[in-house]
């Protein structure tokens, strides 16, 4: 390809700082010994382009102005390969040494081409999915001059009301690492110097999922324990899959805001897991350490977070403005400062930025593409959930009389939480225009009934009405968008305003209907799903969400997502997640979710890794290559192997996910009733049959303990290995290390 060339440097004749060859770390130290203190704090300040708000937000001509003094290192919320060129430039061509600036954007599950939520990724149990979405999101952002996606969200959360749950991979540990894994591999690719790919972030560090209450950026009080079994895998899997950034977050962990949490950001990341990359902070996330409480004025929060392990600071300017008084006080380090630019200007090096800094303006990627639709058409249609399929509702039939209706039937809030500005001039199609579209025989009508916020109810009548007079009615109603993702919390997760009274209307009618639920986060359905025979879990599908949500209806996709979330009966359940820890009472430990509510029935309305399908499947015993195993060789890399047979007992192709559980009886500290230590999704025809093969380490058959300074334990003992599909499993066979 063509690179857009920069008119020679003003330093042209002589190789310009940084671009001098040899390997980075030569070319590192070389570069850094050339600059002033000032220029080293610059490099650790990342300001806001544009659409920012609260303190430091809008920074553009403060970016300007820093960028041409060599001030800067990164800019964020920016985005277009003119954009990006034209700052660029002003670093690169008129700051005394020339280093280029990084470009980050959120971009959280695409681009141009919005692909569903990350929440229906982890629903999809494939981390293909993961990988379409971030190799197309990488391509379309980074020949828009973006170098870096502050993705992968990977915080594992028991918290349905917390919107953000919408952004992460739901509430286990072992399916958020596998994702985290896989989609930073596929962000970032073999080379990060290559046009297709982008610089990945893992975040937020840590603990974010564990606020109180589901209320954001709230307390976390953590033990090392769980710490390091719920929270960090992800994070660890990201890291050796190569990931080049981490983020921190902005809760507290157990009394310390996380930007000031040197435990996690230096004991643990960079000095135990011995992390090359850097860490930037959230959005004001350091000057916040004085709203916290924490740091008592603003070079008091440099300082905290310097030390803690921030390297660059988001939008907030405390550490460049601060940084040297701190240095001449002794309060942070010439070491420390080196230390941070030099991870900063190894991923510059790393992608190419000193050799080609600028996008190419004539190959930026302009919106979405025919194969870009057809991916995320595809991902969309692997992330739907049927949760409930009686007397065979759906598939529906092509021909007859179709009602869609609910206020979500013809509205482009597909996209969910982070589709960004940028995204929006690219209209997601509608169910009702799919369902048209796929359905060109059937007579298709179309009720609003009530509208999105549920305030309008004159239509309901019209809906039911248009029910009776239809073969089937597909109701489509939800969230919108703006209700989860950041900030955006729910006390009540059941569907908002009057819609649930719309789908009683239709249910009065007698008449079959489908209820297709939108959402960003597990819903409560106990008014309805009685009354309703089938449902189809669709989250925020994205921009090709009304071609998926009609591809499953008619049958075209057979649906074979599964809930990487528990979804609770009610809210006074919450927290309730699968993976929860044995108790004493009562005594029956078969008894999955052991705490009864006096005044609710007993589990949660839908368990972890629930999902139906339009075929039925057997999953057999798990079979193991062994049934003793010494710890000793486990703990050399020995592994176990686990075979399941599964069969598609019924009359369609389809797809299930055949999942394995394994449980520790007993342990020196108190284990999880149950944990995903495998799953593969397998797609088969009628009447056939495939084995899938596990594979069982040191690391699925242990567990981290309390002490701080992190103890991972293999026990000896018996392990209960079960597979089936979903978390109530029953099949199970006993390994024994010895
Ligand atoms: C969010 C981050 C995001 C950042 C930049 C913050 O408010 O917590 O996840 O990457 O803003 O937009």
């Amino acid at each position: 390809t063509a690179h857009a060339q920069a008119p020679p440097a003003p330093s042209a004749g002589r190789a310009r700082p940084g671009r001098e060859p040899g390997p980075y770390e030569t070319r590192i130290r070389a570069l850094m010994a050339r600059m002033s203190v000032d220029e080293k704090l610059g490099q650790l300040q990342q300001l806001a382009w544009t659409g920012a708000t609260g303190p430091g937000g809008g920074q553009t001509a403060a970016a300007e102005k820093a960028a041409r003094r060599g001030r800067l290192g990164s800019v964020l919320n920016i985005y277009g390969a003119r954009t990006t060129n034209t700052l660029q430039r002003m670093a690169v061509e008129e700051s005394r040494l020339g280093i280029p600036l990084i470009f980050g954007l959120d971009v959280i599950h695409g681009m141009w081409t919005t692909f569903p939520i990350p929440l229906g990724q982890a629903a999809a149990f494939d981390p293909a999915v993961a990988e379409w979405d971030a190799e197309v999101s990488a391509r379309e952002a980074r020949s828009n001059g973006v170098h870096w996606a502050f993705a992968p969200m990977m915080d594992v959360t028991h918290e349905p009301r917390w919107g953000r749950i919408a952004e992460g991979d739901g509430e286990d540990p072992y399916l958020a690492a596998r994702l985290a894994a896989a989609k930073t591999r596929a962000y970032q690719g073999d080379d990060l110097r290559s046009r297709r790919h982008l610089a990945a972030c893992a975040k937020h560090m840590i603990a974010y999922g564990g606020v109180e209450g589901g209320r954001d950026y709230n307390t976390v009080d953590v033990s090392e324990a769980r710490l390091r079994n719920l929270y960090l895998p992800p994070f660890r899997a990201a890291l050796d899959a190569g990931v080049a950034t981490v983020m921190a977050s902005f809760n507290t962990v157990s009394g310390v805001p996380a930007h000031g949490y040197r435990h996690a950001l230096t004991e643990i990341l960079k000095e135990e897991w011995d992390f090359g990359g850097f860490v930037v902070s959230d959005y004001n996330g350091v000057q916040e350490m004085i709203v916290h409480g924490y740091a008592a004025d603003r070079s008091d929060a440099a300082r905290l977070a310097f030390n803690a392990g921030i390297d660059m600071e988001m939008a907030s300017t405390t550490i460049n403005e601060y940084g040297k008084r701190l240095l001449r006080r002794g309060e942070i380090t010439t070491e420390r400062l080196d230390d941070a630019v030099a991870r900063i200007l190894r991923l510059k090096f790393r992608l190419g930025l000193f050799e080609h800094p600028y996008a190419d303006e004539d190959a930026a990627i302009a919106g979405p593409t025919k194969a870009s639709r057809a991916a995320a058409r595809a991902a969309a249609g692997r992330t739907m959930v049927l949760l409930k399929n009686e007397k065979a509702t759906l598939p529906l039939d092509r021909s007859g009389s179709i009602a869609v209706v609910g206020p979500f039937a013809d509205s482009t809030d597909l996209r969910g939480s982070w589709a960004g500005p940028w995204a929006e001039k690219f209209r997601p199609v509608t169910v009702v225009d799919a369902v048209k579209d796929a359905a060109p025989k059937a007579r298709i009508s179309h009720v609003e009934g009530v509208d999105a916020s549920g305030r309008n109810t004159r239509g309901i009548a019209r809906a039911a009405s248009a029910a009776r007079a239809t073969d089937v009615t597909v109701v489509v109603v939800g969230e919108a968008a703006t209700l989860s993702g950041e900030a955006s919390v729910r006390s009540d997760l059941g569907l908002p305003g009057h819609q649930e009274r719309l789908i009683s209307a239709i249910a009065d009618t007698g008449a079959p209907f489908v209820v297709v639920l939108l959402s960003g986060r597990p819903l409560t359905m106990e008014g309805w799903l009685d009354r309703t025979p089938a449902v189809l879990q669709a989250w925020h599908p994205g921009i090709e969400g009304g071609n998926a949500i009609a591809d499953v209806l008619f049958g075209t996709v057979n649906p074979g997502g599964k809930l990487p979330v528990t979804f609770p009966r009610t809210v006074g359940q919450i927290p309730i997640y699968y993976n929860h820890e044995n108790t004493g009472r009562p005594y029956d430990r078969a008894n999955h979710y052991t705490s009864k509510y006096l005044d609710l029935a007993y589990g949660p309305r839908f368990p972890f890794g629930h999902g139906l399908s339009y075929t039925t499947f057997d999953i057999g015993e798990p079979r193991l290559s062994v049934s003793r195993v010494r710890a000793e060789a486990l703990r050399k890399g020995d592994t176990v192997e686990v075979a399941v047979a599964v069969r598609n007992t019924g009359r369609r192709k389809g797809d299930e996910v055949v999942q394995l559980y394994i449980r520790d009886p007993v342990a020196s500290i108190v284990q999880p009733v149950r944990r995903l230590s495998g799953f593969r999704r397998v797609s088969l025809g009628p009447g056939k049959a495939t084995t899938v093969r596990f594979r069982l380490t040191a690391e699925e058959l242990g567990f981290w303990t309390q002490d701080p300074h992190g103890r991972f334990l293999l026990q000896k003992g018996e392990i209960r290995v079960f597979a089936g599909n979903s978390s109530l499993a029953k099949r199970g066979r006993t390994l024994t290390i010895v």
